[in-house]
């Protein structure tokens, strides 16, 4: 499995509006900041930092509650995301 541990029986099905990208999260909530062009919040940042600005912008799109089709979501995911067969040569 590529984005959520074996044998997960329940995660979200994300898309990022800013970015476009797909993913599956262990995390379920109707939004979360995108792992690819959003930022964790920094816990080291100073008083004088700013905080940076936080966008959820990958947004929940199906809720995943059966373990094969988890399986078969994160295959297809990870596939576009390394790019999959196409990139054998
Ligand atoms: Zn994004």
């Amino acid at each position: 499995m590529y984005y959520v541990p074996d044998g997960t029986d329940r995660c979200g099905y994300y898309e990022c509006e800013e970015c476009g990208s797909r993913f599956l999260d262990l995390r379920i909530g109707p939004a979360l900041v995108c792992p690819y062009c959003g930022e964790e919040p920094d816990m080291e940042i100073g008083p004088d930092e700013k905080m940076p600005v936080l966008k959820e912008n990958a947004k929940l799109v199906q809720m995943l509650t059966d373990e094969e089709e988890i399986e078969k979501y994160d295959k297809l995911l990870s596939l576009a995301v390394t790019g999959g067969d196409y990139n054998w040569i």
